[in-house]
């Protein structure tokens, strides 16, 4: 792997590069210890579309929290046969199940951190122990955590995290979208610009803030992927970002 001086350099230089230039240096040199996550949003589609010319075969990660709306779920098996992706479903560790069956609808509404924990974090945690490098489409215009990221970022673990995105704003998306006709999110026509799980996704104008409608009226805008929650081992390193009293459900 790269020193973290050549990290640094490297995320300084790449700036300047396209998407796809970076993704091509990843792909020659970490394939195929790379996967990206993807949650297929209208906004996804242009990193999954060059993925798909560049490197197909890479694992693309999908978080299948069992909250998501039908839509997401019927446009990601559409996207992955006419596109030809490696498709990895994550789930929730079985050992919440009763837990979460237990308090399905209550968990986003009373403790959406802890459900985003159980549901997202930590499938993902567990599916990059398997790689040594991630790819995310993450860009600085969507939300004030994210305008603060670097291109490349090493975290604590020796995870590499590239965002060859994070530069492009959200009319960048819409040219590339344009230019190659891709498809979109079946719920964008319906207002839904930042599709998420059903219960913390709402429909917003067109001149609201594109992740407007995630968390609606909630202080939270991050669901942990992208934020310190995602680098802390488990759940007893992020007891204070919960409410809920999780030592009762792990006995
Ligand atoms: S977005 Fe909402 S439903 Fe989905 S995992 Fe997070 S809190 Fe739960």
């Amino acid at each position: 792997m790269l020193s973290v001086y050549k990290i640094r350099k490297f995320s300084a230089e790449f700036e300047t590069k396209t998407p796809q230039e970076i993704i091509e240096w990843a792909a020659d040199r970490f394939s195929p210890i790379m996967a990206m996550s993807s949650s297929f949003q209208t906004q996804s589609m242009p990193l999954l579309h060059m993925v798909s010319r560049i490197l197909p075969a890479m694992p693309v990660l999908f978080i299948d929290t069992g909250y998501h709306f039908w839509e997401t779920l019927m446009f990601r098996e559409k996207i992955a046969a006419e596109w030809g992706l490696n498709i990895v479903d994550l789930y929730r560790d079985s050992r919440w199940d009763i837990f979460v069956r237990q308090n399905m609808r209550l968990l986003p509404v009373e403790d959406p951190n802890l459900c985003c924990y159980l549901h997202k974090v930590q499938p993902m945690q567990n599916a990059l122990k398997e790689f040594k490098v991630w790819i995310s489409g993450i860009r600085r215009d969507q939300t004030s955590v994210r305008a603060n990221a670097s291109i490349l970022e090493l975290q604590k673990d020796g995870l590499l995290k590239i965002n060859p995105l994070l530069n492009w704003t959200k009319e960048d998306v819409k040219r590339y979208v344009d230019e190659h006709n891709l498809p979109s999110h079946p719920l964008l026509e319906k207002g839904y610009r930042s599709v998420g799980c059903a219960p913390c996704t709402v429909a917003v104008g067109v001149s609201d803030d594109e992740r407007a409608g995630r968390w609606a009226g909630r202080e939270k805008v991050e669901c942990g992927l992208h934020t310190t929650m995602f680098s802390k081992k488990d759940i007893s390193e992020s007891q204070n970002e919960f409410h809920m009293d999780v030592t009762k459900v792990e006995k």
